[in-house]
């Protein structure tokens, strides 16, 4: 017979942790530096839909927004402050929300338009989307003319 799981024992294990001043520093620290994990991929996220967008005309700017639009609609409810880290909701502050929008802005900017690839590579034309020929459609990587750096791009594509 297995032993049957202490869960008032480790609940109150993790009730003193969290009450511990030390560790809840400690918290505080990963989830600093989670955020801020967040925000560099949504940057880098960010540059591949600048990459995309740029090879097309301002009315897919249109269509990226209305996409952002239904995704916001889907993912959160509406004057929604919270951040959930390590099962915790934590209530943010008025910057850590300005902070948490944009990253979710990005991220949806770069799904929306990888929504928008997915379909013109399977021949699917959404309103004038057109993949970029000069750059990777899946990646963003400038492509195109036989340069000496030619070979670099491609090594990095493995
Ligand atoms: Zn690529």
């Amino acid at each position: 017979m297995p032993k049957p799981i202490p869960v008032r024992a480790k609940r109150v294990k993790e009730i003193s942790a969290l009450l511990d001043p030390k560790e809840s520093k400690k918290r505080e620290r990963r989830l600093n530096a989670h955020f801020m994990e967040l925000d560099e991929k949504a940057e880098k996220r960010e540059a591949y839909t600048s990459a995309i967008l740029s090879a097309n005309d301002e009315s897919i700017e249109e269509i990226i927004s209305a996409m952002v639009k239904s995704l916001a609609k889907m993912t959160t409810p509406p004057g929604n402050g919270e951040f959930v880290f390590e099962g915790t909701a934590y209530n943010l502050n008025e910057k850590e929300k300005q902070l948490r929008n944009s990253i979710q802005l990005r991220n949806r900017r770069w799904i929306a338009v990888r929504c928008l690839v997915a379909c013109a590579e399977l021949d699917i034309r959404i309103g004038n989307f057109k993949l970029p020929a000069d750059k990777c459609a899946r990646c963003g990587t400038p492509v195109g003319k036989p340069k000496k750096k030619a070979k670099a791009v491609k090594k990095k594509h493995g």
